[in-house]
């Protein structure tokens, strides 16, 4: 069981392991890639690093730093969160168990300008298999997606639906469906509807009928990881609290996935009190 996981490597993740780490508790951070601040070409606005510092080489500094500390870094992309009094985090290489979790998956990326998806969404239109795969018992439905995350929310509906379909929508297929699991390659062009999802159409003229269309794309953000534990969103962004504590206790959230205001200082200032706060919360834990 490790004692703290922090999901997300940029400045609001590494920031908040600096924390824990110097508070004497084991922590592992997992990034799929360095995030936001890594492909920023220069930053000037940054307290304390004048001229234009490369956000690339900021990120790895803090990568140093928490290595440095004794922080364990993965890459790897996580895929699924779920919490009984501990939680177990899924990647695409392990499962780990951990007493606390910080979420500091930056901001939830937009979604695609797929007609429909958006005016039907929560009509055949879901974020979440595992809330609502309940739903769709013995129907078809499409997964739109193609890597790690669709396959997870895929293998979730497996065995309930009658048939799942993948929408890669032009994407590379990145992970290994089973057979089961029929690939549509090509672009998606719509999704029909009129009070509820009844298909999906392709941009090559052909129609596929589906009762419901989950959606899946690029990897799972804090938005979609918090919306699985049944915590609340508001404007695209996790709920947290003054201390960044969500209302399951042992998980936090900080920098762009919790922040309107996207910016670096911002990420390091919450991932510190996101980190002091997990200390806290595990030190509850030892009395
Ligand atoms: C081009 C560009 C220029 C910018 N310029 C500036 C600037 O000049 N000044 C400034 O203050 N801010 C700037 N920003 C904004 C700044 O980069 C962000 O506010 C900051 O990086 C947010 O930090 P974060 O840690 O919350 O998220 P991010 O830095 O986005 O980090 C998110 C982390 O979560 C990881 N992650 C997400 N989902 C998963 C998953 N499922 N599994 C595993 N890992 C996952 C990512 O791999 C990444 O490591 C810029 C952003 C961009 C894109």
């Amino acid at each position: 069981m490790e004692d703290i996981v922090i999901i997300g490597g940029g400045p609001a993740g590494l920031s908040a392991a600096l924390y824990t780490l110097r508070g004497g508790k084991a922590t592992t951070v997992i990034a799929r890639d360095g995030g936001a601040l890594s492909r920023a070409s220069g930053v000037e606005n940054y307290f304390g690093a004048p001229g234009t510092p490369d956000g690339r080489a900021l990120v790895e500094a803090g990568r140093r730093q928490v290595a440095d500390l004794g922080g364990t870094l993965l890459e790897e992309e996580v895929t699924a969160l779920e919490w009984q009094d501990t939680f177990r985090i899924t990647t695409t290489a392990r499962t780990l168990e951990a007493k606390s979790v910080i979420l500091a998956t930056g901001a939830s990326r937009a979604t695609l300008p797929i007609p429909g998806l958006k005016e039907l969404e929560g009509r055949g239109v879901s974020w979440c298999a595992v809330c609502d795969a309940f739903f769709y018992r013995g129907k078809h439905v499409a997964v739109l997606g193609s890597g790690p995350y669709a396959l997870h929310e895929a293998e979730v509906l497996l065995p309930v639906a009658a048939k799942v379909t993948l929408l890669a929508n032009g994407g590379a297929v990145t992970a290994d469906f089973p057979p089961e699991v029929e690939i549509v390659p090509g672009p998606v062009a719509g999704i029909l509807g009129e009070d509820r999802v009844t298909g999906v159409a392709l941009a090559d003229g052909a129609q596929l009928p589906a009762d419901g269309v989950f959606i899946a794309l690029g990897s799972a953000g804090g938005v979609e990881l918090a919306r699985k534990l049944g915590l609340p969103i508001q404007d695209n962004k996790v709920v947290a609290d003054a201390a960044m504590a969500t209302m399951i206790p042992g998980l936090f959230a900080a920098g762009d996935c919790v922040s309107p205001i996207q910016q670096a200082s911002v990420a390091v200032g919450q991932g510190a009190i996101a980190g002091l706060s997990a200390l806290k919360y595990l030190r509850g834990l030892e009395k």
